[in-house]
């Protein structure tokens, strides 16, 4: 594990998932730090866009689960203005790490029709998880549509979308895992990010 080891305090956290971690890509720190970045940015451009309006009619955070879990609880706690929160459950990867049928498993409970939904996404890939959410909502009436990305992973971009709001870029085609990020439903709760070794993915 030595490529781990570039990184004491994740090593020691993640002891038992070890075996199948490549590297840490971006620590716990590094994370927190950039989630307060990105609050601050979104919570004063809601305020730009909606000045009075916002104490009425808050945006509506929609997180899409589970991946972005934690991403959704640290981001809405950066945001320092009055928020809604939803969210929408998508089934596409199962237990392997190639996309497949996107499917909703759980729609929104808040009527979307007039509002401003900031979509929070853990990690974009090919980007058809977007399109399809973003068809979903503009034909529910969202009055406005912005998405928040933890990670922009571009190597296998089919569909261009728009990213307002992104936290790390990965230009490699790893697959990665942390942070609310699993493989197989497992490692959601590493504190981090990190890729996964490749002879641990099975591509299906
Ligand atoms: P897209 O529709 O953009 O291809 O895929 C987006 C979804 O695929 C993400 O929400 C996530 O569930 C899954 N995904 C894509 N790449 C990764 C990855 O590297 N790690 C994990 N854990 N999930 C990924």
């Amino acid at each position: 594990m030595s490529e781990l080891n570039t990184n004491a305090n994740a090593t020691v956290k993640a002891a038992w998932a070890r075996g199948a971690l490549a590297r840490v890509l971006w620590d716990e720190a590094q994370i927190q730090q950039r989630v307060r970045e990105l609050g601050a940015e979104i919570a004063r451009d809601y305020q730009a866009l909606l000045g009075e309006a916002l104490l009425e009619e808050p945006p509506l955070i929609v997180g899409i689960f589970r991946g972005a879990i934690v991403f959704l609880a640290d981001l809405m706690r950066a945001m320092p203005i009055p928020v809604e929160v939803d969210y929408v459950q998508l089934y596409s990867y199962g237990k392997g790490a190639e996309a497949g049928e996107i499917q909703l498993l759980r729609d929104l409970g808040t009527p979307a029709q007039g509002r401003h939904v900031l979509l929070v996404e853990d990690i974009v890939d090919t980007g058809q998880t977007l399109e399809f959410l973003r068809e979903h909502l503009e034909a529910r009436g969202a009055a406005s549509l912005r998405v928040c990305a933890l990670i922009d992973k571009r190597p296998r971009r089919r569909v261009p979308v728009q990213l307002d709001y992104v936290g790390f870029v990965l230009e490699e085609d790893a697959f990665v895992v942390g942070y609310g990020l699993d493989y197989a439903e497992r490692y959601r709760n590493l504190p981090f990010v990190a890729a996964l070794k490749p002879e641990a993915v099975r591509r299906a």
